[in-house]
């Protein structure tokens, strides 16, 4: 679907997949200015797909939009032509428990104009894949990297947005954790990198005795659709879930002295990922016995079975795609 200024958004088509042409003085090769989402569809035993909070990942979608001066889609349009296409992939979706159909809508400025202002045509693409499970034999604690000199994002900048440049500004210390043998980067804040930001794509939660905290949505970490269902989650069990800056002095002292008891990611790809350590400052910390926390269990399954159709789906997160 494509964007002209005048005429706005056009009509979305399904195409079969292939490459893009897109001219090289495009902006988007230039100035980066480009937004992207990431959802999942999974396949029920009745055969048919359903798309796991679709509506939330377009608002955000158009969220990033706004602050990357990309025209807002049309959500019910998008929505629509997102049903379409799992309906026509449906056949792609394993049966195979924790398999799924990855959903990869971006937008690029393709305006063929060398110079910085926001583009004046655009192209939407959705593509999609089915992927595997996560964890394919059992969900595993995994070791982080704690980056201290590189900062992903700082309040004020694009960091709430799902924009290319904050993954390319990742990179660097990416390949630092993957030679510490992390799976992932642990960010803290721009300005005295102290505080937990989030994981590299995924949002971080800690335990501290009986109480998770989250560090709150303050404009430089993106607004995870999972960690919005975990928050619901807990709470919808009793649990105290504390939106608040956490330090990663504090979250040091907790698992030294034990009152860290479980820290895990959440996200789009991995739903629910415990944290096994942390590696800060050439110290490498372990979180808990190094087993998954019973919370981080709990909520993975929990999630996991209403995405499956193996729980019920108490909060309407689930939504069926047309049949074929
Ligand atoms: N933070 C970042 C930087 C991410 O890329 C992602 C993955 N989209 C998340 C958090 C988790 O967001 P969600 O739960 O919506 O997948």
């Amino acid at each position: 679907m494509d964007y002209e200024e005048g005429t706005g958004w056009g009509e979305p088509r399904i195409v079969p997949y292939g490459p893009l042409l897109l001219d090289p003085a495009s902006k988007v090769f230039h100035y980066g200015q480009t937004v992207f989402e990431g959802m999942k569809a999974f396949k029920w035993k009745d055969g048919r797909a359903r798309l796991f909070r679709p509506l939330d990942h377009v608002r955000r979608l158009n969220r990033s939009c706004a602050r990357m001066c990309v025209p807002a889609v049309d959500e019910a349009r998008v929505l629509g032509a997102l049903r379409r296409l799992v309906t026509a992939d449906a056949d792609w979706i394993p049966e195979a428990p924790g398999t799924s159909l990855y959903i990869r809508p971006f937008v690029v400025a393709t305006e063929t104009q060398l110079g910085v202002a926001p583009s004046r045509s655009y192209a939407f693409v959705a593509i999609c894949s089915p992927v595997g499970a996560y964890y394919a034999e059992g969900v595993r604690p995994v070791p982080i990297y704690v980056e201290t000199e590189h900062v992903r994002a700082v309040a004020g900048g694009v960091g709430d947005a799902k924009t290319a440049g904050n993954y390319a500004a990742g990179l660097k210390a990416q390949e630092a954790a993957a030679r510490m043998g992390c799976a992932q980067v642990l960010w803290l804040d721009g300005v005295e990198r102290e505080y937990v930001e989030e994981v590299g794509s995924m949002n971080a939660f800690f335990r501290f005795g009986d109480e998770i905290v989250t560090p709150p949505l303050g404009g430089s970490i993106l607004a995870g659709v999972t960690r919005d269902s975990v928050i619901r989650l807990l709470r919808g069990w009793g649990v105290s879930v504390s939106e608040r800056p956490v330090s990663i002095g504090e979250v040091a002292a907790g698992l030294r002295d034990g009152k860290l008891r479980e820290a895990f990611g959440t996200g789009t790809a991995a739903v629910v990922s415990p944290i096994g350590s942390l590696h800060w400052r050439g110290e490498r910390l372990t979180v808990g016995d190094g087993e998954p926390g019973e919370l981080s269990k709990r909520l993975y399954e929990t999630l996991s079975g209403i995405q499956r159709g193996e729980l019920p789906d108490a909060y309407g997160w689930m939504e069926v795609v047309p049949s074929a």
